[in-house]
């Protein structure tokens, strides 16, 4: 049994993790997450990426503020597309957050986790920080999430780093668990002809990557036309409900719970 630290009323928290920036990490966590909600699960969002976060805006909340100036303040989520979600966004400006350092980031970040209203949650996803920072450390010692997924294009340039990232979880130190791989923008189809693919990226990654993690290849995302556009308008739901990637994130949301 691992030995996890979700407080009683979280079930499951998944880490969201990769090397590079920009290869959809966050785009997975929130697609996952409309899948879980999709699927009838209480479902939560904790972006970890106090610079350079992209929660906010894929979900349209770029200016929701949460005050915590009152003594009596409680931390209750934002609650969006049936989502709660909380970013360290909601609490300071950019130019604050760009000057907080690593350890108060964390330390904000596990109060989020451990003292907000959040209610009984089936899962949490935590969108971490891309790369081995000390943010990223710090919320998998104290956290222990219960499921990692580690996302990556199918480039050696974003599975190599990834590789260390996930040696970071299933360490002997750690001892944490990796549930497996995604390779995010396998390749692009012209929606005028679905059967030609082209591999924009080159081919294979994901499926190296597992084999070096000794993990599974849990699922591979096409590059989706439209979903670049939607992200930036905060309309992801809409774009979520219409795309050929639905079945993929409800195939791979099962999936990922059902691992152990
Ligand atoms: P990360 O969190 O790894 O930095 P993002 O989720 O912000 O990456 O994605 C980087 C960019 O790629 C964004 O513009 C996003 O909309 C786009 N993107 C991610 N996945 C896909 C995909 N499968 N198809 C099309 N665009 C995608």
């Amino acid at each position: 049994m691992i030995n996890n630290n979700l407080h009683n009323k979280i079930d499951n928290c998944i880490a969201v993790v990769s090397g590079k920036g920009g290869v959809g990490k966050s785009t997975i966590a929130v697609n996952l997450a409309l899948a879980y909600v999709g699927q009838g699960l209480n479902t939560a969002i904790l972006d970890a990426n106090v610079w350079g976060s992209s929660i906010p805006i894929l979900f349209g909340l770029e200016n929701h503020r949460i005050d915590l100036t009152s003594v009596h303040s409680k931390i209750i989520p934002v609650e969006k597309f049936g989502i709660k979600i909380l970013s360290s966004c909601f609490f300071e400006s950019p130019e604050q957050n760009n000057r907080i350092t690593g350890m108060d980031a964390s330390k904000a970040l596990l109060k989020y986790y451990f003292e907000a209203e959040w209610g009984e949650i089936d899962v949490m996803i935590i969108d971490m920080p891309s790369g081995a920072g000390d943010v990223l450390a710090i919320l998998c010692d104290q956290i222990k999430p219960n499921k990692t997924i580690v996302v990556t294009t199918p480039q050696k340039l974003a599975f190599s780093e990834a590789h260390h990232i996930g040696l970071m979880f299933n360490n002997e130190e750690r001892k944490l668990p990796l549930t497996g791989v995604v390779e995010n923008m396998s390749w692009f189809s012209p929606v005028e002809d679905s059967t030609q693919l082209h591999y924009l990226f080159g081919k294979g990654g994901g499926q190296v990557l597992a084999g070096l993690l000794e993990t599974k290849l849990l699922a591979q995302i096409p590059f989706a036309q439209g979903l670049a556009q939607s992200a930036d308008e905060g309309k992801l739901l809409t774009y979520a409900q219409n795309s050929i990637t639905i079945p993929i994130f409800h195939k791979l949301a099962f999936d990922v719970l059902g691992e152990d």
